[in-house]
């Protein structure tokens, strides 16, 4: 099969879109994810046309279709306190009106945290925030990330995606970003029970929702609700799990993205590069 292998990973978005197109094509992927912001937050800078213009030809030069944004992971439409819902809200609606500027890309955010209301209550509030902010009009496709569970994390489980998905109503334009790092912490085998995870995500979430996937090693052992990432084949996971996983049937024509710990690009473009080899 000579079918696509879509690879990348997270890039700095700090020089913007067209450096992060020459940024992949230097370590041979064909796609990117970067952070919209600030991960702590803060105010997203104004996108320049002229930079979008420039990406898109790089882009097409590059053969780069898709990228991921990530939403900043102090965002949380679930907590208790108002303001910081509000904030949520705010930041989620600026991030998806900027989205539109690149048509037809993904956007994907971490759930949120229920801060001690109990995961029923902060599902209600992340279904809520997303009612409040999707679109019919909107092009761009929301992914909830499968968490690791730390904390009071939502999204832990399939059935707590599936929950808050279930409430949305515009709920053709969200999708699911399996984390291979937060799933194994979460409890998932994706070791040595690959297959059985994939038929759980089918029959509670459908196969059908899932939209990217993060490629990351986890320093520790499975159901251990950290969240520590680590390269590919150094952690708990170990290489011949990836192999797997990049050439299984249900995720082979994924987007990938590695979120593994380098300092520099070069090292990302050698996990990439390992990961093509890997690929049946
Ligand atoms: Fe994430
Ligand atoms: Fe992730
Ligand atoms: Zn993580």
């Amino acid at each position: 099969m000579t079918e696509l292998f879509t690879i990348g990973c997270h890039l700095s978005s700090a020089k913007g879109y067209a450096q992060m197109a020459k940024d992949a094509a230097s370590i041979g992927a064909n796609t990117f994810q970067f952070f919209t912001r600030n991960p702590r937050g803060g105010k997203a800078k104004a996108i320049d046309p002229d930079d979008v213009e420039a990406f898109r030809n790089l882009a097409a030069e590059f053969g780069i279709e898709r990228f991921l944004a990530h939403a900043p992971y102090t965002m949380n439409p679930a907590a208790a306190k108002p303001e910081t819902r509000e904030f949520a809200l705010q930041t989620l609606a600026d991030d998806l009106a900027r989205m539109e500027n690149t048509p037809n890309q993904m956007y994907n955010m971490h759930p949120g945290c229920h801060v001690g209301q109990g995961a029923e209550v902060g599902i209600g509030l992340v279904a809520d925030a997303l009612n409040a902010v999707l679109a019919p009009e909107q092009t761009t496709t929301l992914l909830l990330e499968t968490m690791a569970g730390k904390g009071t994390e939502l999204g832990r489980t399939f059935e707590e995606l599936a929950d808050i998905i279930d409430r949305v109503e515009l709920s053709d334009h969200v999708g699911v970003c399996l984390d291979t790092c937060h799933v194994w912490d979460g409890g998932y085998d994706v070791r040595d029970g690959l297959d059985g995870v994939l038929e759980e995500f089918d029959r509670v979430l459908g196969l059908d929702r899932l939209r990217a996937v993060h490629l990351n090693d986890s320093k520790n052992p499975l159901g251990a609700h950290k969240d520590r990432h680590e390269v590919i084949g150094g952690g708990f996971i170990g290489a011949d799990a990836f192999s797997r996983i990049v050439n299984h049937p249900a995720l082979r024509s994924l987007p990938f993205f590695l979120e593994t710990p380098h300092d520099a690009l070069p090292e990302w473009g050698e996990e990439i590069a390992l990961l093509k080899a890997a690929r049946a």
